[in-house]
């Protein structure tokens, strides 16, 4: 029986396990699928507080995890497959083997939803970027694309003319799913270019290992084109990892965990961190914050309870 087993290696779930663990709590940490998370895929981060020179995605979330097993945090491989949380103990399918814990820790993020170009994926870092803020300031004076036609979509491509040289904005059909009021505001914005009806088939150049460019094709004529990009963002949403809770935790319509306030789930002792639950900040910095959140509340929480 675990006091606390935590979802998730990014930024949220290791900071949960660094204060649960110097709680004395043991954490468990359950890596996921996607270990790290977000920054593991990210290269150089500029924004973390206390780096002033900078640090490597994958170095910050790495440090983390080393300063949470140095205060007693264990750390398995595998993801949740089923989760009984109708009372407590809580118990967790973890690749087939059930654990129990009297408090759970939900930091298993969100993950960004990619094109499925092999290329994209080789290219993660190098040029292709599911985060604006994060990647925005790389590509100064440089050429920038944004994929997507909702809201996401529209914010990064203005905040992205802060930056690029021209933003092109490339959407797969003439109908925005954004709010008129964000897509008026990028239409004003004479820096952003629209390409509509048009999808990306391939991105170059992965011996290069950087983005040099992306072959475009329209899906009403089929013309089919290369154009020069240095910078490539997809914004074509977010997918939080809860299917394991759907029907016990509350999520909303698109499946994030709806906070009771605090870090608090609808289920008394089950707590959430990070992406998971945020679809606005989406940072390393908040989703760490949101990690301490709820390592505190599950420490308070057990401690009330007399353990
Ligand atoms: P979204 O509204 O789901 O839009 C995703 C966009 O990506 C759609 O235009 C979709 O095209 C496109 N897309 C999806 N899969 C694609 C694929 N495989 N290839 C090409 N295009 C693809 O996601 P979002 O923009 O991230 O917004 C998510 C939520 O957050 C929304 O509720 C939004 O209002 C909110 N949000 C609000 C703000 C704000 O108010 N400041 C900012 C950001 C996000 P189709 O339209 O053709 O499906």
């Amino acid at each position: 029986m675990r006091n606390v087993i935590i979802l998730g290696s990014g930024c949220a779930g290791n900071t949960a396990a660094i204060y649960a663990a110097r709680a004395g709590l043991n954490p468990l940490v359950v890596i996921g699928h996607e270990p790290g998370g977000q920054l593991s895929i990210t290269t150089d981060v500029e924004n973390f507080p206390g780096f002033p020179e900078g640090i490597q995605g994958p170095d910050l979330v790495e440090n983390m995890k080393k300063q949470a097993e140095r205060f007693g945090a264990e750390f398995i491989w595998g993801s949740v497959l089923e989760a009984d949380l109708s009372k407590r103990p809580f118990r967790l399918n973890i690749d087939g083997e059930w654990q129990e814990t009297r408090t759970l820790i939900v930091a298993s993020g969100a993950s960004a939803r990619w094109l499925g170009l092999p290329n994209e994926q080789k290219l993660i870092g190098h040029g292709v970027s599911s985060c604006a803020t994060c990647d925005g300031a790389f590509y100064r004076d440089r050429k920038i694309m944004v994929i997507g036609g909702g809201d996401s979509a529209m914010e990064e491509a203005n905040f992205l003319t802060r930056f690029g040289s021209e933003v092109t904005l490339v959407h797969r059909r003439e109908q925005f799913r954004a709010s008129k009021i964000m897509l008026d505001r990028a239409r004003a914005n004479p820096k952003i270019k629209f390409l509509l009806n048009t999808v990306v088939d391939d991105i170059f150049d992965v011996v290069k290992n950087e983005v040099t460019g992306v072959k475009l094709r329209n899906v009403n004529t089929g013309d089919a084109w290369e154009q020069d990009v240095d910078g490539f963002f997809l914004a074509i949403g977010h997918i939080p990892n809860t299917k394991p809770f759907a029907g016990q935790i509350d999520l909303d319509p698109d499946g994030y965990i709806l906070s009771k306030g605090g870090a608090r789930t609808n289920v008394t002792g089950v707590f959430h961190a990070g992406d998971v639950q945020d679809r606005v900040y989406r940072q390393a910095i908040t989703a760490a914050g949101a990690g301490c959140m709820a390592a505190i509340e599950a420490e308070r929480f057990l401690e009330a309870e007399g353990h």
